[in-house]
Protein backbone atom coordinates (compact mmCIF):
# COMPACT_ATOMS: atom_id res chain seq x y z
CA UNK A 1 0.00 0.00 0.00
CA UNK A 2 1.59 3.33 -0.89
CA UNK A 3 0.39 5.40 1.78
CA UNK A 4 -1.62 9.04 1.57
CA UNK A 5 1.32 10.46 3.76
CA UNK A 6 4.29 9.39 5.90
CA UNK A 7 5.96 12.06 7.97
CA UNK A 8 9.28 13.45 6.76
CA UNK A 9 12.96 12.24 8.65
CA UNK A 10 15.89 13.89 7.27
CA UNK A 11 18.44 11.61 9.41
CA UNK A 12 19.74 14.08 11.99
CA UNK A 13 16.63 14.60 14.15
CA UNK A 14 17.76 11.92 16.43
CA UNK A 15 20.67 13.57 16.50
CA UNK A 16 19.46 16.37 17.54
CA UNK A 17 17.40 14.98 20.24
CA UNK A 18 19.79 13.28 21.79
CA UNK A 19 22.13 16.82 22.08
CA UNK A 20 18.92 18.13 23.73
CA UNK A 21 18.28 15.66 26.35
CA UNK A 22 22.25 15.48 26.77
CA UNK A 23 22.54 18.82 27.21
CA UNK A 24 19.14 18.82 29.76
CA UNK A 25 17.88 21.44 27.53
CA UNK A 26 13.89 20.41 26.71
CA UNK A 27 11.99 22.84 27.74
CA UNK A 28 10.43 25.60 25.73
CA UNK A 29 12.48 28.53 24.24
CA UNK A 30 16.12 26.72 24.75
CA UNK A 31 19.07 26.28 22.07
CA UNK A 32 17.01 24.81 18.93
CA UNK A 33 14.14 27.19 19.12
CA UNK A 34 16.01 29.62 18.84
CA UNK A 35 17.64 28.18 15.72
CA UNK A 36 14.36 27.74 14.60
CA UNK A 37 13.59 31.28 15.22
CA UNK A 38 16.61 32.83 13.10
CA UNK A 39 15.75 30.04 10.23
CA UNK A 40 12.65 30.96 9.81
CA UNK A 41 12.82 34.78 10.40
CA UNK A 42 15.55 34.83 7.66
CA UNK A 43 13.24 32.62 5.45
CA UNK A 44 10.62 34.80 5.57
CA UNK A 45 12.78 37.96 4.49
CA UNK A 46 14.52 39.59 7.42
CA UNK A 47 11.37 41.40 8.55
CA UNK A 48 8.74 39.69 10.51
CA UNK A 49 9.65 37.88 13.78
CA UNK A 50 8.70 34.53 14.73
CA UNK A 51 7.97 32.46 17.43
CA UNK A 52 7.29 28.66 17.52
CA UNK A 53 4.17 27.35 19.00
CA UNK A 54 2.61 23.70 20.48
CA UNK A 55 0.73 24.09 16.70
CA UNK A 56 -0.91 26.12 13.90
CA UNK A 57 -4.13 25.66 15.89
CA UNK A 58 -2.56 27.58 18.53
CA UNK A 59 -0.68 30.01 16.15
CA UNK A 60 -4.22 30.82 14.75
CA UNK A 61 -5.70 31.11 18.79
CA UNK A 62 -2.47 33.65 19.72
CA UNK A 63 -3.42 35.71 16.03
CA UNK A 64 -6.88 36.15 17.43
CA UNK A 65 -5.47 37.03 20.80
CA UNK A 66 -3.16 39.69 19.60
CA UNK A 67 -6.22 40.86 16.79
CA UNK A 68 -7.95 41.57 20.14
CA UNK A 69 -11.29 39.56 18.85
CA UNK A 70 -13.77 40.34 21.19
CA UNK A 71 -17.47 38.95 21.81
CA UNK A 72 -19.51 39.93 18.97
CA UNK A 73 -17.29 40.86 16.89
CA UNK A 74 -17.05 39.16 12.88
CA UNK A 75 -14.38 37.55 11.66
CA UNK A 76 -14.54 36.74 7.39
CA UNK A 77 -12.90 33.74 6.31
CA UNK A 78 -13.70 30.65 3.65
CA UNK A 79 -15.65 28.18 4.71
CA UNK A 80 -13.34 25.42 3.28
CA UNK A 81 -10.76 25.44 5.66
CA UNK A 82 -9.46 23.45 8.39
CA UNK A 83 -11.90 23.58 12.06
CA UNK A 84 -9.08 25.84 13.94
CA UNK A 85 -9.38 28.64 11.44
CA UNK A 86 -12.52 29.04 12.70
CA UNK A 87 -12.79 28.13 16.11
CA UNK A 88 -9.42 30.35 17.11
CA UNK A 89 -11.73 33.10 16.73
CA UNK A 90 -14.76 31.55 18.27
CA UNK A 91 -12.92 30.93 21.25
CA UNK A 92 -13.07 34.88 21.47
CA UNK A 93 -16.54 35.15 21.16
CA UNK A 94 -16.46 35.91 17.53
CA UNK A 95 -18.74 35.06 15.13
CA UNK A 96 -17.51 33.49 11.88
CA UNK A 97 -18.95 34.95 8.22
CA UNK A 98 -17.96 32.53 5.67
CA UNK A 99 -17.39 33.90 1.95
CA UNK A 100 -17.19 31.54 -1.10
CA UNK A 101 -14.29 30.28 -2.53
CA UNK A 102 -12.56 30.85 -6.65
CA UNK A 103 -12.94 27.76 -8.35
CA UNK A 104 -9.20 27.77 -9.83
CA UNK A 105 -7.67 27.78 -6.64
CA UNK A 106 -10.08 26.69 -3.95
CA UNK A 107 -9.41 29.83 -1.81
CA UNK A 108 -11.61 32.91 -0.75
CA UNK A 109 -13.17 34.83 -3.12
CA UNK A 110 -11.20 38.28 -2.96
CA UNK A 111 -14.13 39.98 -4.61
CA UNK A 112 -16.79 38.52 -2.39
CA UNK A 113 -15.03 39.51 1.04
CA UNK A 114 -16.31 43.37 0.93
CA UNK A 115 -20.12 42.90 0.66
CA UNK A 116 -20.05 40.58 3.74
CA UNK A 117 -17.95 43.47 6.09
CA UNK A 118 -20.84 45.13 8.57
CA UNK A 119 -19.65 47.48 11.24
CA UNK A 120 -19.06 44.10 13.43
CA UNK A 121 -16.20 43.12 11.55
CA UNK A 122 -13.19 42.51 12.89
CA UNK A 123 -10.59 40.49 10.82
CA UNK A 124 -10.06 39.02 7.70
CA UNK A 125 -8.53 35.24 7.69
CA UNK A 126 -7.10 34.54 4.57
CA UNK A 127 -5.93 30.91 3.95
CA UNK A 128 -3.31 30.10 1.62
CA UNK A 129 -5.01 26.37 0.25
CA UNK A 130 -2.47 23.64 -1.18
CA UNK A 131 0.50 26.21 0.02
CA UNK A 132 -1.00 28.35 -3.41
CA UNK A 133 -1.22 32.25 -2.04
CA UNK A 134 -5.00 34.06 -1.86
CA UNK A 135 -5.05 37.09 -4.21
CA UNK A 136 -3.46 39.62 -1.24
CA UNK A 137 -2.96 42.56 -2.88
CA UNK A 138 -7.03 43.14 -3.29
CA UNK A 139 -7.43 41.33 0.73
CA UNK A 140 -5.20 44.07 2.23
CA UNK A 141 -6.82 47.24 -0.32
CA UNK A 142 -10.08 45.77 1.35
CA UNK A 143 -8.70 45.41 4.97
CA UNK A 144 -6.84 48.84 4.96
CA UNK A 145 -10.16 50.28 3.65
CA UNK A 146 -12.26 49.22 6.45
CA UNK A 147 -9.58 49.23 9.28
CA UNK A 148 -9.79 45.64 9.59
CA UNK A 149 -7.15 43.00 10.89
CA UNK A 150 -5.28 40.38 8.65
CA UNK A 151 -4.12 37.20 9.63
CA UNK A 152 -3.43 34.45 6.77
CA UNK A 153 -3.64 31.01 8.00
CA UNK A 154 -0.19 29.76 6.19
CA UNK A 155 -0.45 26.12 7.81
CA UNK A 156 0.01 24.81 4.39
CA UNK A 157 2.34 27.68 3.21
CA UNK A 158 5.57 28.04 4.15
CA UNK A 159 8.37 28.70 1.41
CA UNK A 160 5.37 29.82 -0.59
CA UNK A 161 5.10 33.24 -1.97
CA UNK A 162 3.05 36.10 -3.64
CA UNK A 163 4.56 38.46 -6.18
CA UNK A 164 8.06 38.16 -4.23
CA UNK A 165 6.70 37.92 -0.64
CA UNK A 166 6.99 35.12 2.02
CA UNK A 167 3.70 34.02 2.46
CA UNK A 168 2.54 34.79 6.33
CA UNK A 169 4.62 38.09 6.31
CA UNK A 170 1.75 40.01 3.95
CA UNK A 171 -1.47 40.50 6.81
CA UNK A 172 -0.36 41.41 10.67
CA UNK A 173 -0.36 37.93 11.59
CA UNK A 174 0.89 34.67 9.75
CA UNK A 175 0.17 31.43 11.44
CA UNK A 176 2.75 28.07 10.48
CA UNK A 177 1.81 24.70 10.94
CA UNK A 178 4.51 22.09 11.46
CA UNK A 179 1.98 19.11 11.84
CA UNK A 180 3.18 15.76 10.45
CA UNK A 181 1.56 16.37 7.18
CA UNK A 182 2.53 19.38 6.47
CA UNK A 183 6.03 19.86 4.39
CA UNK A 184 8.59 20.08 7.07
CA UNK A 185 7.28 18.97 11.00
CA UNK A 186 7.79 18.72 14.59
CA UNK A 187 5.25 15.89 15.01
CA UNK A 188 3.10 18.74 16.77
CA UNK A 189 3.66 22.34 16.34
CA UNK A 190 3.46 25.54 14.27
CA UNK A 191 4.52 29.45 14.40
CA UNK A 192 2.98 32.48 14.24
CA UNK A 193 4.64 35.43 12.54
CA UNK A 194 4.05 39.01 13.76
CA UNK A 195 4.48 41.47 10.87
CA UNK A 196 3.06 44.85 12.89
CA UNK A 197 6.64 45.44 15.11
CA UNK A 198 8.61 45.24 17.80
CA UNK A 199 5.76 46.65 20.40
CA UNK A 200 3.24 43.61 19.11
CA UNK A 201 5.62 41.38 19.31
CA UNK A 202 6.66 41.62 22.91
CA UNK A 203 2.90 41.17 23.42
CA UNK A 204 3.40 38.28 21.29
CA UNK A 205 6.14 36.95 23.82
CA UNK A 206 4.13 37.62 27.20
CA UNK A 207 0.97 36.10 25.32
CA UNK A 208 2.67 32.99 24.79
CA UNK A 209 4.82 32.87 28.36
CA UNK A 210 1.20 31.90 30.53
CA UNK A 211 0.83 36.39 30.32
CA UNK A 212 4.12 36.83 32.08
CA UNK A 213 7.70 39.03 30.99
CA UNK A 214 9.35 35.77 31.12
CA UNK A 215 11.20 36.29 27.65
CA UNK A 216 12.61 39.41 28.93
CA UNK A 217 13.79 37.88 31.92
CA UNK A 218 15.48 35.29 29.73
CA UNK A 219 17.47 37.73 28.05
CA UNK A 220 18.47 39.72 31.00
CA UNK A 221 16.32 42.95 29.85
CA UNK A 222 14.42 42.42 33.75
CA UNK A 223 15.58 41.58 36.92
CA UNK A 224 12.33 39.11 38.10
CA UNK A 225 9.61 38.09 35.48
CA UNK A 226 5.74 38.95 36.74
CA UNK A 227 2.08 38.52 35.46
CA UNK A 228 1.60 41.35 33.28
CA UNK A 229 -1.82 40.10 30.81
CA UNK A 230 -3.86 37.34 29.81
CA UNK A 231 -2.00 34.51 28.10
CA UNK A 232 -1.58 30.57 28.00
CA UNK A 233 1.41 28.05 27.53
CA UNK A 234 1.80 27.99 23.86
CA UNK A 235 5.51 27.68 23.76
CA UNK A 236 6.47 24.24 22.66
CA UNK A 237 9.76 21.68 24.02
CA UNK A 238 12.99 22.26 22.43
CA UNK A 239 12.52 18.11 22.07
CA UNK A 240 10.13 19.06 19.29
CA UNK A 241 12.13 22.16 17.90
CA UNK A 242 15.13 19.95 17.59
CA UNK A 243 13.23 17.57 15.34
CA UNK A 244 12.25 20.33 13.40
CA UNK A 245 15.40 22.58 13.09
CA UNK A 246 16.68 19.03 11.56
CA UNK A 247 14.00 19.54 9.00
CA UNK A 248 14.55 23.05 8.88
CA UNK A 249 18.30 22.67 7.66
CA UNK A 250 17.29 20.01 4.66
CA UNK A 251 14.43 22.26 3.68
CA UNK A 252 16.04 22.80 0.23
CA UNK A 253 16.21 18.80 -0.14
CA UNK A 254 12.34 18.42 1.13
CA UNK A 255 11.37 21.24 -1.03
CA UNK A 256 13.39 19.73 -4.45
CA UNK A 257 11.67 16.35 -3.74
CA UNK A 258 8.26 17.67 -3.23
CA UNK A 259 8.32 19.85 -6.47
CA UNK A 260 9.71 16.82 -8.51
CA UNK A 261 6.51 15.08 -7.16
CA UNK A 262 4.27 18.11 -7.90
CA UNK A 263 5.31 17.99 -11.31
CA UNK A 264 5.76 14.44 -12.01
CA UNK A 265 1.96 14.51 -11.13
CA UNK A 266 0.72 17.48 -12.77
CA UNK A 267 2.59 17.03 -16.53
CA UNK A 268 1.51 12.97 -16.04
CA UNK A 269 -2.04 13.78 -15.51
CA UNK A 270 -2.26 16.80 -17.68
CA UNK A 271 -3.91 14.49 -21.21
CA UNK A 272 -6.86 14.04 -18.46
CA UNK A 273 -7.21 17.37 -18.08
CA UNK A 274 -7.33 18.15 -21.41
CA UNK A 275 -9.89 15.40 -22.23
CA UNK A 276 -11.80 17.01 -20.02
CA UNK A 277 -11.73 13.94 -17.53
CA UNK A 278 -10.21 15.94 -14.50
CA UNK A 279 -9.35 19.76 -13.40
CA UNK A 280 -6.14 19.79 -12.33
CA UNK A 281 -4.89 22.78 -9.41
CA UNK A 282 -4.53 26.19 -10.82
CA UNK A 283 -1.05 28.74 -9.95
CA UNK A 284 -1.99 32.10 -10.95
CA UNK A 285 1.03 34.56 -11.99
CA UNK A 286 2.57 35.84 -9.49
CA UNK A 287 2.38 32.97 -7.20
CA UNK A 288 5.42 30.56 -6.14
CA UNK A 289 3.75 27.13 -4.23
CA UNK A 290 5.57 24.94 -2.54
CA UNK A 291 4.13 21.55 -3.37
CA UNK A 292 2.20 21.19 -0.19
CA UNK A 293 -0.23 18.80 -1.66
CA UNK A 294 -1.61 17.26 -4.93
CA UNK A 295 -5.02 17.44 -5.30
CA UNK A 296 -7.30 16.76 -8.75
CA UNK A 297 -11.12 17.74 -9.00
CA UNK A 298 -13.45 14.77 -10.17
CA UNK A 299 -16.85 15.12 -12.41
CA UNK A 300 -18.94 14.54 -8.81
CA UNK A 301 -18.94 13.08 -5.22
CA UNK A 302 -20.04 9.49 -6.86
CA UNK A 303 -16.87 10.01 -9.09
CA UNK A 304 -14.48 10.58 -6.22
CA UNK A 305 -16.46 8.33 -3.89
CA UNK A 306 -15.46 5.35 -7.00
CA UNK A 307 -12.13 7.08 -7.95
CA UNK A 308 -11.11 6.89 -3.74
CA UNK A 309 -12.01 2.97 -3.88
CA UNK A 310 -10.55 2.01 -6.84
CA UNK A 311 -6.84 3.33 -5.79
CA UNK A 312 -7.51 1.64 -2.09
CA UNK A 313 -8.14 -1.48 -4.02
CA UNK A 314 -4.74 -0.94 -6.09
CA UNK A 315 -2.90 -0.39 -3.31
CA UNK A 316 -3.09 3.68 -3.15
CA UNK A 317 -3.99 5.64 -0.04
CA UNK A 318 -5.74 9.17 -0.94
CA UNK A 319 -7.76 11.46 0.92
CA UNK A 320 -10.13 14.07 0.42
CA UNK A 321 -11.06 17.30 2.62
CA UNK A 322 -12.58 19.71 3.96
CA UNK A 323 -16.39 19.18 4.96
CA UNK A 324 -17.37 23.09 4.39
CA UNK A 325 -16.99 24.65 7.76
CA UNK A 326 -20.57 26.38 7.75
CA UNK A 327 -22.51 23.14 7.21
CA UNK A 328 -21.04 21.07 10.00
CA UNK A 329 -22.66 21.72 13.71
CA UNK A 330 -20.18 23.84 15.01
CA UNK A 331 -20.17 25.90 12.03
CA UNK A 332 -23.90 26.70 11.93
CA UNK A 333 -24.32 27.66 15.70
CA UNK A 334 -20.88 29.99 15.54
CA UNK A 335 -21.21 31.29 11.78
CA UNK A 336 -23.14 31.95 8.72
CA UNK A 337 -22.21 32.23 4.99
CA UNK A 338 -22.72 35.13 3.00
CA UNK A 339 -24.14 35.20 0.13
CA UNK A 340 -24.84 32.05 -1.94
CA UNK A 341 -22.90 29.09 -1.76
CA UNK A 342 -21.65 28.62 -5.34
CA UNK A 343 -18.40 27.22 -5.63
CA UNK A 344 -17.81 26.03 -1.83
CA UNK A 345 -19.59 22.71 -1.48
CA UNK A 346 -19.95 21.88 -4.60
CA UNK A 347 -16.38 21.84 -5.26
CA UNK A 348 -15.30 20.80 -2.08
CA UNK A 349 -16.99 17.30 -3.27
CA UNK A 350 -14.65 16.84 -6.30
CA UNK A 351 -11.14 17.46 -4.62
CA UNK A 352 -9.08 14.12 -4.02
CA UNK A 353 -5.79 14.48 -2.82
CA UNK A 354 -3.13 12.12 -4.14
CA UNK A 355 0.41 11.04 -1.75
CA UNK A 356 2.76 13.30 -1.32
CA UNK A 357 5.74 13.29 0.88
CA UNK A 358 8.84 13.24 1.55
CA UNK A 359 10.39 10.07 0.47
CA UNK A 360 8.05 9.31 -2.09
CA UNK A 361 9.50 7.46 -5.00
CA UNK A 362 9.57 7.76 -8.66
CA UNK A 363 8.36 4.14 -9.06
CA UNK A 364 4.90 4.65 -6.70
CA UNK A 365 3.92 8.25 -8.03
CA UNK A 366 4.16 6.29 -11.27
CA UNK A 367 1.63 3.27 -9.87
CA UNK A 368 -0.66 6.61 -8.44
CA UNK A 369 -0.55 8.15 -11.98
CA UNK A 370 -1.44 4.42 -13.79
CA UNK A 371 -3.90 3.91 -11.44
CA UNK A 372 -5.36 7.28 -11.99
CA UNK A 373 -5.12 6.81 -15.64
CA UNK A 374 -6.53 3.01 -15.25
CA UNK A 375 -10.19 4.95 -13.52
CA UNK A 376 -10.30 6.94 -16.76
CA UNK A 377 -9.53 5.44 -19.41
CA UNK A 378 -10.51 1.76 -19.12
C1 LIG B 1 -2.89 21.99 9.34
C2 LIG B 1 -3.75 23.19 9.32
C3 LIG B 1 -4.12 23.88 10.49
C4 LIG B 1 -3.85 23.38 11.87
O1 LIG B 1 -2.54 23.10 12.16
P1 LIG B 1 -2.19 22.07 13.36
O2 LIG B 1 -0.72 22.21 13.48
O3 LIG B 1 -2.64 20.72 12.92
O4 LIG B 1 -2.91 22.55 14.58
C5 LIG B 1 -4.85 25.05 10.35
N1 LIG B 1 -5.24 25.51 9.15
C6 LIG B 1 -4.93 24.86 8.02
C7 LIG B 1 -5.37 25.43 6.71
C8 LIG B 1 -4.19 23.67 8.06
O5 LIG B 1 -3.91 23.02 6.92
Amino acid sequence: MIPFNIPPVTGNEITYLKEAIENKKICGDGPFTKKCHAWLENKLGGSSKVLLTTSGTTALEMAALLCNIQAGDEVIMPSFTFCSTADAFVQRGAKIVFVDIRPDTMNIDENKIERAITPKTKAICAVHYAGVACEMDTIMTIARKHNLKVVEDAAQAICSEYKGRALGTIGDYGCLSFHETKNFSMGEGGAVIINTGNEDYERAEVIREKGTDRSKFLRGQIDKYTWRDYGSSYLPSDLNAAYLFAQLEQAEKIQMHRMNCWNTYYNSLKELEVSKKIVLPTVPAGCLHNAHMFYILTKNIEERTELISFLKENGVGSAFHYIPLHSAPAGIKFGRFDGKDEITTAYSERLVRLPMYYGLSDVDIQKVIKNVKDFYLK
